[in-house]
């Protein structure tokens, strides 16, 4: 056993006991979550056969067709793109855009800015990128009231005949918001459809899933999509992204991701397809591990005398758990102890560095078996007032713990705490 200070291992003795409560009602979903997959499974007879890999065109590759069925089953939705052929989640979100906008419609963010990647998908006119922008496609975006809701006069006043897909993102990212939990994103979807009816609604769901029993396609959202090597890839999946949705907005997608006519009727799998059924069947769980992880840490940053954002008790619809911090110093020891108890690169040192496309420094904690997968413990900090660190993740309870009591130990050993 790793050596903390008493007063560290009393906090945490203390914290799990506080957060038992949270803790069986975050059980609760992850066995739903974990036997509406299994069903989901079970409907669609999936088989060992369907894991095989597939090549060249790969046409008819059951495997890759029964997944696509699995995840519209899980999800609610019509259809879904299931693919390794995404790169990313921003390419992922990005390909689903750009599949249902044409010249002349225009996008509106009702939830603020969106994720920092998402800036240049969206582009400026004439940037030369092929940007949305650069394709004459509208942007706009309504702020969130001080509360941290939707602006709804601001939102009316914002849609206009144009305005084809109103984009909601449902993680907090890494601001110190709340995230929107699915029954506030479903609301959303009312009220937008009851000012513009044929309109789109898109929900970026990356770090979402599962961390609720439904998934914003089960409460009127068009069009969602989220990154692989986040919380549904179960930490298994090597790479790719999903697309759910409406049977007609995701062909659209997905003449986007191959090309038109050809959609998702190609696409070697090569050996990724058993990853990806494994990963989507361990996804509750491991996400319900990260979860705990994080109520497990908002406790134990509080009784250390740190704000936590959302707090132990608060309702929770994403993987995030942000910390304030006191200064640069408690920021630095915070990441460096999350890293000091990785079973992957512990023995590297993060520094704060000028990340391109950052204004501040940036330090980051991984030690990750996927390079950047973000369904395992990682932590990052931009080294600028007020201080927030932010986690996320973790394959295993326990390692989140060791993670955070690495942390605090981190400052005691600098006598910050
Ligand atoms: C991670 C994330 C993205 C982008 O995914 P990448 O894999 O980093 O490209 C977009 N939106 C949100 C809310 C995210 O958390």
């Amino acid at each position: 056993m790793a050596a903390f200070a008493e007063d560290i291992l009393q906090a945490a003795e203390a914290a799990e006991l506080e957060i038992e409560s949270a803790v069986k009602n975050l059980e609760r979903i992850v066995d739903k979550n974990q036997w509406k997959i299994i069903e989901a499974f079970q409907r669609h007879q999936v088989s060992d056969y369907h894991f095989a890999g597939s090549t060249g065109y790969a046409y008819n590759d059951r495997g890759r067709e029964v997944l696509d069925l699995v995840y519209a089953d899980v999800f609610g939705a019509e259809a879904a793109l299931v693919r390794p052929h995404f790169a990313s989640g921003t390419h992922t979100i990005s390909t689903a855009l750009f599949g249902v906008l044409r010249p002349g419609d225009e996008l509106l963010y009702i939830t603020g800015t969106p994720y920092d990647t998402l800036h240049k998908v969206i582009g400026k006119t004439g940037d030369g990128t092929g940007s949305l922008a650069d394709f004459g496609i509208g942007y706009g975006e309504v702020a969130l009231t001080p509360e941290g809701g939707v602006d709804w006069d601001e939102v009316a006043l914002s849609i206009n005949d144009n305005t084809k897909v109103i984009g909601i993102q449902r993680s907090r990212g890494y601001d110190w918001r709340s995230s929107f939990t699915v029954s506030q994103i479903g609301e959303m979807v009312r009220k937008v459809k009851e000012l513009k009816p044929d309109i789109i609604v898109f929900v970026d769901n990356c770090y979402g899933e599962f961390t609720e029993e439904l998934e914003p396609t089960q409460v009127g959202a068009d069009l969602i999509a989220g990154s692989l090597i986040k919380n549904p890839g179960g930490g298994i999946a090597e790479t790719g992204g999903y697309i759910c949705g409406r049977r007609e907005l995701v062909e659209l997608a997905a003449y986007r991701l191959t090309a038109p006519g050809i959609g998702g009727e190609v696409g070697a799998m090569l050996g990724t397809t058993r990853g990806l059924y494994q990963g989507l069947f361990l996804a509750p769980h491991t996400v319900g591990q990260a979860v705990k992880g994080s109520i497990f840490a908002a406790s134990v940053f509080a009784r250390c005398g740190f704000e936590t954002k959302p707090a132990w008790n608060e309702p929770r619809t994403d993987l995030i758990q942000a910390v304030a911090f006191d200064g640069p110093d408690h920021l630095i020891a915070f990441v460096q102890g999350i890293q000091r108890a990785a079973a992957v690169d512990s023995h590297v040192v993060p520094e704060p560095w000028d990340m391109p496309g950052y204004e501040h420094p940036v330090i980051m904690a991984a030690g990750t078996f996927i390079q950047g997968g973000s369904l395992e413990l990682s932590a990052d900090a931009p080294i600028r007032a007020p201080y927030i660190g932010y986690m996320q993740g973790g394959l295993t309870y326990s390692h989140v713990k060791y993670g955070v009591l690495m942390a605090l130990q981190s400052m005691k050993d600098r006598k910050l705490l």
